[in-house]
C-alpha cells in the first residue's frame, strides 16, 4: 500500500487510509487498466471441490490450493483448542506491523468441513469462522472538553476529555495536551474529532485532528487567566511552554482537599491513599475530587506502579462510594468548621426541614431556600458554623462541584435518614475496645438512632460505654458520676 500511496502523492491524489480501502477502491475501478496498475495481490483460502472430491478439513484445503499453484498464506496453523488460538493471536498482535501486508486480525475457523456444514451460516456470515481482530492501536473519538489540571510544580496542564474509546486493549477517556504550544501545534478545539493512540502502547495521546469532520460548532480552548484550583493569577515564564499558578501552596491545598474528600469519615474510597491521589493530580487525571467519578481503569493503567488489577480495584472502590450517606458527603465537602459532629446535626436538620432528600439534585436545590438565620438556629451549629455552611453553598464553584458529583453518579443513600429517635438527645462517650463492633460502627449506630457521640466526658455526658481496657475517660466518668455501661448493656440499648 505504501507504494500505491507514494504514487498517489506524486499525482496529487488523496491517500488511502488503510489497505482494505486501497484494495476495495482498486477493484471498483471502471477502467481495468487502473486496477491492473495497482498490482494487487491475494491469498486464496477456499476451493469447493476438485474432480468431485471435497477436502475434508480446512488444513487439507489450504495444502491442496498450494499444490494447485495458488498463493496460500503459509502462516496458517492448526490450533487444538481455544488457548492455542489465543496464543497465536497474541503472537500476531506483536508482529502484525512487520508484515508486507496490512492485517487487522486473524480468522479462526472450525477445521472439519463436516462440522462446518452442520454449523452452516447466519444471514450474513458463517457460524464456523470468526474474525478475531487485534485491539486497535489507534482510535477516533471526540474531544468533549478541555480542562486544566495543576501539577506539583504549579504547572497548568490542559487535558482533553474524550468520549470513551477502546485503544490497544483498554478504554481511554483522557489524554494530556501538555501545554498551549502543543494545542496550537495540533490545532485541537473542543468538539473536534481526533485520532488517539497510545504512546509506547501505554500513554494515550491525541495525534491528529480530523478537521474535515468539523461542524463549525467547535470551540477554541483558551488558557485560563486564573488557576482553576486556587483562583490565583497564572503566568507563562519566558522561554517555557508551561503556564504556572503563582500561588506556591496551590497544589498542596488541592491535594489536601481531595485526601479529605476520600477519607474514611468522608466518601470512604478504599485503596485511594494519599500517594495515589497525589499521583492522579500530578499526572493531570483529576483536578478535584469530583473528577474521580469520571475515571476509567484505562486512565489509571498508564500510571507508574499501576497494574491492571490495581486500577480496576480503585475504580471499583470509587464506584462503591457513589451511594453515600448524607452526613458523610457533607463531611467530605470539607466546609470550614464543619466536622464529624456538625455534619450529623446538619443532616438531621435537613431531614427536619425537608423530610427526605435522597438525591444530590434535591440537596443542591435545598440550600438556596434556607436562610442564614435558619442555619444558625440549628441546635449545636451556631453563628460561625452556620455562616460557614451558608457561604459554602452560596459559592457558585461549590454548587458546580456538587453538580459534577451528581452527574458523575453520586447519590445519597437511604441510610442517611435517621430511622428512629430512640437515643435522641443522649450523649455517649466511648472508651476501651468492644468485642463485637469497632469504634466507628458504634458511633454510626448511636447516630443512626439520633444520639450524639462526644470525644470527652463532661457533666453533659449521658453514658460512657466502657469496653475492655478503658482509658482515663472511665475514671473521669466515675468522678463526675456519669453512668457507665458495658458492651452488653450498650448493645441492648441499640435494639
Ligand atoms: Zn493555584
Amino acid at each position: 500500500m505504501a507504494k500505491i500511496n507514494q504514487e498517489r502523492k506524486k499525482a496529487g491524489e488523496p491517500l488511502f487510509a488503510n489497505s482494505r480501502n486501497a484494495a476495495a477502491g482498486s477493484i471498483r475501478q471502471l477502467d481495468p487498466k487502473i486496477t491492473a496498475a495497482r498490482k494487487l495481490d491475494s491469498f486464496v483460502y477456499d476451493i469447493d471441490a476438485i474432480a468431485g472430491k471435497f477436502p475434508a478439513t480446512q488444513i487439507e484445503e489450504l495444502k491442496l490450493l498450494g499444490k494447485l499453484g495458488f498463493k496460500v498464506n503459509k502462516e496458517y496453523r492448526h490450533c487444538k483448542n481455544l488457548a492455542e488460538a489465543q496464543k497465536m493471536h497474541d503472537e500476531w498482535a506483536g508482529k502484525k506491523d512487520k508484515q508486507p501486508y496490512g492485517i487487522d486480525g486473524l480468522v479462526i475457523k472450525v477445521n472439519s468441513k463436516k462440522l462446518q456444514d452442520i454449523l452452516g451460516y447466519t444471514g450474513k456470515a458463517p457460524r464456523w469462522a470468526l474474525a478475531y481482530k487485534f485491539a486497535p492501536a489507534k482510535a477516533t473519538t471526540v474531544v468533549e472538553d478541555i480542562t486544566v489540571q495543576v501539577g506539583r510544580t504549579g504547572a497548568l496542564t490542559p487535558v482533553a476529555h474524550l468520549r470513551p474509546v477502546a485503544v490497544a486493549g483498554s478504554t481511554v477517556s483522557r489524554a494530556t495536551l501538555h501545554n498551549e504550544d502543543e494545542i496550537a501545534r495540533l490545532g485541537v478545539k473542543i468538539g473536534d474529532t481526533v485520532v488517539v493512540h497510545k504512546a509506547g502502547d501505554i500513554i494515550p495521546e491525541v495525534v491528529e485532528v480530523l478537521t474535515k469532520l468539523r461542524t463549525g460548532k467547535e470551540k477554541k480552548f483558551l488558557m485560563p487567566k486564573k488557576c482553576p484550583i486556587c483562583g490565583s493569577a497564572v503566568e507563562r515564564r519566558a522561554g517555557e511552554a508551561a503556564t504556572y499558578c503563582t500561588n506556591k501552596k496551590c497544589f498542596a491545598q488541592g491535594l489536601e482537599k481531595i485526601i479529605h474528600f476520600v477519607s474514611k469519615k468522608g466518601m470512604n474510597i478504599e485503596g485511594l491513599g494519599d500517594k495515589i491521589v497525589e499521583q492522579l493530580l500530578n499526572e493531570g487525571l483529576i483536578k478535584d475530587a469530583a473528577d474521580l467519578y469520571y475515571l476509567t481503569a484505562g486512565d489509571l493503567e498508564p500510571l507508574e506502579r499501576f497494574a491492571e488489577k490495581k486500577a480496576q480495584n480503585i475504580i471499583d472502590s470509587i464506584q462503591q462510594s457513589r451511594n453515600v450517606e448524607l452526613p458523610k458527603l457533607l463531611y467530605a465537602l470539607g466546609i470550614r468548621h464543619v466536622g464529624e459532629e456538625t455534619v450529623r446535626l446538619l443532616a438531621q436538620a435537613i431531614f427536619n426541614f425537608q423530610f427526605s432528600i435522597f438525591n444530590l439534585g434535591k440537596l443542591i436545590k435545598f440550600f438556596p431556600k434556607i436562610t442564614l438565620e435558619e442555619l444558625q438556629r440549628i441546635e449545636g451549629i451556631g453563628e460561625v458554623v452556620g455562616k460557614s455552611i451558608y457561604d459554602w453553598f452560596k459559592d457558585k464553584n461549590n454548587v458546580e462541584f456538587l453538580e459534577i458529583l451528581r452527574d458523575g453518579g453520586v447519590t445519597l443513600s437511604k441510610k442517611s435518614e435517621v430511622r428512629s429517635q430512640k437515643l435522641r438527645g443522649k450523649v455517649f462517650v466511648l472508651t476501651g475496645t468492644m468485642a463485637g463492633l469497632t469504634r466507628e460502627e458504634a458511633k454510626d449506630k448511636i447516630r443512626e438512632l439520633g444520639g450524639d457521640v462526644s470525644a470527652s466526658v463532661s457533666k453533659n455526658t449521658d453514658y460512657v460505654v466502657a469496653g475492655s481496657e478503658p482509658g482515663s475517660k472511665y475514671d473521669k466518668a466515675k468522678k463526675l458520676g456519669v453512668k457507665i455501661i458495658d458492651e452488653k448493656k450498650f448493645l441492648e440499648m441499640l435494639k
